[in-house]
């Protein structure tokens, strides 16, 4: 991220310590949280019978199973829990992949990309959530998502604010959300085929920013789309060596300051359209 300010702010305090700023939620799981998960995990997972015995794989029991397991894993925000227990991953994969849409894996949804696991789109809503003005308006705002991929995180975010704009680089992913989202008929969504990298000037400022693809830094411009009062988290790489975590960013009137969550790995940010 270019720590040059846009003109008109007056501080800029970069690395700002987490201590001191919203209370930290534990974390989901030690170590780096991967969005794509290692196959012989996903094996482990499908182990556990996350279905019982005579329910269908895609049923909204299922559903609230996975929401008891992220609740037992250390997501502690309700409103995602609930939002997260509502949407149907399963509308979002490919109909060979049902029967996993409720583990806590990635998923292939073309074109080298993948939807992200629900801890890691759970753990990075909460993030959001704990921002000051989310917290005292009790939820997100409008918000900017970069990566739309499959529309599945939109569908949550959905839930969860007044209006969700979401930037996709990749047509044919921008398409297939498009369908999705028209197909469950999500209320406030509005997908945009573009480059994330320049955040989009028409709906800005954004009360929250979400990246589900990480680069070396933040671009400015969602530095610059950030309302004053807003949060974002993205994944970037870490100055401290760590290589890539999750970035949070508060900007109040004083500035931009920036603070560091769970090392992570995303698939990379990329710049232009295909
Ligand atoms: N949140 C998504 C997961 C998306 S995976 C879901 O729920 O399915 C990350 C996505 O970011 C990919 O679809 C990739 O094409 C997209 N992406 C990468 N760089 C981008 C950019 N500069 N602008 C917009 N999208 C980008």
């Amino acid at each position: 991220m270019s720590d040059k300010k846009p003109a008109g702010t007056r501080t800029a305090r970069f690395p700002a310590s987490l201590e001191g700023r919203a209370p930290a939620p534990a974390m989901t799981a030690p170590g780096v949280l991967r969005p794509q998960r290692l196959l012989h995990e996903v094996a482990q997972d499908a182990a556990r019978q996350v279905a019982p015995r005579g329910l269908g794989l895609d049923s909204a029991p299922v559903r609230q199973r996975m929401v008891q397991r992220l609740r037992s894993d250390g997501v502690r925000c309700e409103p995602v829990l609930t939002a997260m227990g509502h949407v149907p991953r399963h509308e979002f994969v490919d109909t060979a992949l049902v029967a996993q849409a409720y583990e806590d894996t990635s998923l292939p949804i073309g074109l080298s990309q993948t939807i992200s696991k629900p801890s890691v789109v759970a753990r990075m809503i909460e993030w959001l959530y704990l921002g000051e003005a989310a917290r005292q308006r009790g939820h997100l705002g409008r918000v900017l998502e970069i990566g739309t991929g499959c529309g599945y995180q939109a569908a949550v975010l959905a839930h969860l604010s007044t209006q969700v704009i979401s930037v996709e680089r990749l047509k044919a992913l921008h398409e297939l959300a498009a369908r999705h989202l028209h197909r469950l008929q999500v209320p406030r969504c509005r997908l945009v085929y573009g480059d994330g990298m320049r955040g989009h000037p028409p709906n800005a400022p954004y009360d929250t920013i979400i990246a589900a693809a990480g680069g070396e830094d933040l671009p400015g411009s969602w530095l610059d789309q950030l309302a004053v009062g807003g949060r974002l988290v993205a994944p970037a790489r870490s100055n401290d060596g760590r290589g890539q975590v999750l970035v949070i960013v508060d900007r109040t009137p004083d500035g931009w300051h920036r603070s560091f969550g769970e090392a992570v790995q995303f698939v990379p940010l990329k710049s232009g359209t295909h």
